[in-house]
């Protein structure tokens, strides 16, 4: 049967979750239709023998007022979980040995991740002049005003940590607005940090309760399927089409058409006024053939980092005890993970009383192969990492999950301009069509949240 509805929102993850919830808030007659049987996309909990273990993020940060807002709609439905203060300690290796990375200016005068050299070089970043190539690469930002032992031991394993990503890649204008604002808008990264803060101060008073929220590490208790689930919830299950395949969409005077298949294999057909797509870039050209192939080349032409998650747990964890965050590998170091996670340490429940749980990463786009590597071939780089890095003297976890990721974080290089200008022009020759997704408008949880419920405002 012909069902006419107002909106279609194409993915269930994230994005698509936060525009159901507020276009049902807001009662608009809509579906989302998502090709797995499961809601949440990229953000999954596994639960097994004791451990809570995370596919995809484990925490989000609330760097901006969206995410405080949209859990107070889901209270009842789910709990925000506050971290343990470890969450804001972060291991970076250096020479094969984890280094506490620096946040108070002893730390930095201290530290051996950085040279005598940069650090005293440093002193003159607020004096050096702003950059004028808008399509500088990071790496080339952080050479010219920090230095290249900051590349090396603070950048990159930031970068493998949040992209997996290549500094000498990644355009910080669309990669990392914030840090490209700070020197165009006010000359320099430490100058302009202070003036922020100050100018912030100013406006939001200290009493403000979203000042308080901002920027703060976020979880869900129990897992982000909770948070995932609450939104399926608030949005009404009823308007969600789950296990979706072979979807096509065709434009026809002002409408769309929809066709798919159901779980079930019978054929659905919908009409809508409107579309919102918020999946990969590498899905579009197939969902809207209709697009011209030029433009939509400057869509599908966007890289991804390749990944491995795995989580590790063990019932008993005799090696290192960790009391921090993570810790993260800078390429220098030439090992073969990108970095660990401590949920264990920084999470309620997520192993048995004395045990752990460990989520490594492994691939990235310096490795992007390695997701090809079979499970023992993974679980024996594995094994030789882990007990070096973590002072294991016998592997044998009680938990073992390997996650392959083939567009887990897309990359936010120079190819940024055409690819904006092409989804604007395809927009405004398909009215009541909107490409949302993590291909623009950043690709951390509070990054989806905002532009789910700017989608839902839009249409
Ligand atoms: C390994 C990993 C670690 C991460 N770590 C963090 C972190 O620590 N902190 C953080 O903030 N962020 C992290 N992220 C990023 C964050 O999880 C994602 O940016 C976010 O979840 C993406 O949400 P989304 O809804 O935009 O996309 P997705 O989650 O990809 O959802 C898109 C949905 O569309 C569906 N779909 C695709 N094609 C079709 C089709 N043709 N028909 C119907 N449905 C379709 C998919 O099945 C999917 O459910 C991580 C991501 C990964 C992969």
């Amino acid at each position: 049967m012909k069902q006419t509805i107002d909106i279609a929102v194409i993915g269930a993850g994230l994005t698509g979750l936060t525009t159901a919830h507020y276009l049902k808030k807001a009662g608009k007659n809509f579906r989302v239709i998502e090709r797995k049987k499961v809601v949440g996309g990229d953000i999954q909990t596994g639960h097994e023998n004791g451990f809570a273990f995370e596919q995809g993020p484990s925490t989000g940060v609330m760097s901006n007022e969206f995410v405080a807002e949209l859990f107070e709609d889901l209270q009842g439905l789910c709990e925000l979980e506050r971290p343990t203060d470890a969450v804001n300690k972060r291991y970076v290796l250096y020479k094969g040995k984890w280094e506490a990375l620096p946040s108070g200016l002893m730390g930095g005068v201290k530290t051996p991740l950085f040279t005598w050299k940069d650090k005293l070089s440093l002193l003159g970043e607020p004096f050096r002049k702003p950059g004028t190539n808008p399509n500088e690469t990071l790496s080339e930002l952080v050479l010219r005003r920090m230095g290249k032992s900051f590349l090396d031991y603070a950048i990159d394993p930031f970068i493998i940590g949040v992209y997996a990503g290549d500094p000498g890649y990644l355009v910080p204008r669309f990669a990392l607005p914030k840090l490209y604002n700070l020197e165009q808008n006010y000359g320099s990264f430490i100058g302009g940090s202070v003036k922020m803060m100050r100018e912030k101060a100013r406006i939001e008073p200290k009493t403000d309760k979203k000042k308080k929220e901002k920027n703060r590490i976020f979880s869900v208790k129990g897992g982000l399927s909770n948070f995932m689930q609450a939104l399926y919830q608030s949005a009404g299950t009823e308007n969600f089409l789950l296990g979706v395949a072979g979807l096509t969409i065709v434009p026809e005077n002002g409408i769309y058409h929809i066709t798919g298949k159901n779980a079930d294999g019978s054929i659905f057909e919908l009409t809508a006024n409107k579309v919102i797509t918020t999946t990969g870039a590498y899905e579009l050209d197939k969902l809207l053939p209709f697009v011209d192939e030029t433009k939509m080349q400057n869509i599908t032409n966007l890289r991804y980092a390749r990944v491995l998650q795995i989580a590790l747990g063990f019932n008993q964890w005799m090696g290192w005890q960790p009391d921090a965050f993570g810790g993260l590998i800078s390429h220098k170091e030439n090992r073969q993970i990108l970095g660990v996670l401590f949920p264990s340490v920084f999470l309620q429940g997520r192993a048995p009383e004395k045990g752990a749980l460990f989520s490594v990463f492994m691939g990235g786009v310096r490795n992007n192969n390695l997701v090809e590597k079979s499970d023992d071939e993974i679980r024996s780089l594995l094994e030789k990492e882990i007990c070096d890095l973590m002072k294991l003297q016998e592997f044998k976890p009680d938990l073992i999950r390997i996650f392959r990721y083939n567009h887990a974080i897309p990359q936010y290089g120079a190819d940024c301009e055409a690819r904006f200008a092409a989804l604007d022009q395809i927009q405004s020759e398909y009215s009541g069509l909107y490409i949302g997704g993590n291909l623009r408008n950043g690709i951390g949880m509070a990054d989806r949240i905002k532009q789910g419920k700017e989608l839902a405002g839009m249409v």
